[in-house]
Formats: structure tokens, sequence, C-alpha cells
């Protein structure tokens, strides 16, 4: 499993690092969220899996490698 981010919808709101998944997601000044982990441990997947749900303008997704 992979994270992968839409850079066109990411509008670094920072739902997913500030309140879902920090350990993973990072906005660090950028336009777009950065991802710190693409292919996270199993045990931030459900966290990772809070951010997709929660981001308010759906640009994170999980792809099957
Ligand atoms: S991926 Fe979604 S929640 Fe995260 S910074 Fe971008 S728009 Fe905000």
């Amino acid at each position: 499993m992979r994270i992968v981010v839409n850079p066109v919808l990411c509008q670094s709101h920072g739902v997913c690092t500030e309140e879902e998944a920090p350990e993973i997601f990072t906005v660090g000044g950028t336009k777009t969220v950065e991802v710190k982990q693409p292919i996270p441990p199993a045990e931030q997947l459900d966290a990772v899996r809070n951010a997709i749900k929660y981001c308010p303008t759906g640009a994170l997704s999980l792809v099957e490698d």
C-alpha cells in the first residue's frame, strides 16, 4: 500500500498532519502536503485511513503497488 497525494486538490489544510497522522504527513510551508512515509507501516494504517476520510478536499488515497 502506498499513499498518493493529488497536488491539484491538496490545499495544505493540514487536517491530515495536525489531527490524523502527524507521523506520516507534514505541511512545512509548502503548497502541497509532504508524505514522510509514502509506504505507511501497519500500525499507522488506521491513522492514514482517517486522514484520507477527513481530508476536506479528497486529495489523499491509498493504492496497491
Ligand atoms: S492532503 Fe488534504 S488534509 Fe492534508 S494538507 Fe492536503 S488538503 Fe489538507
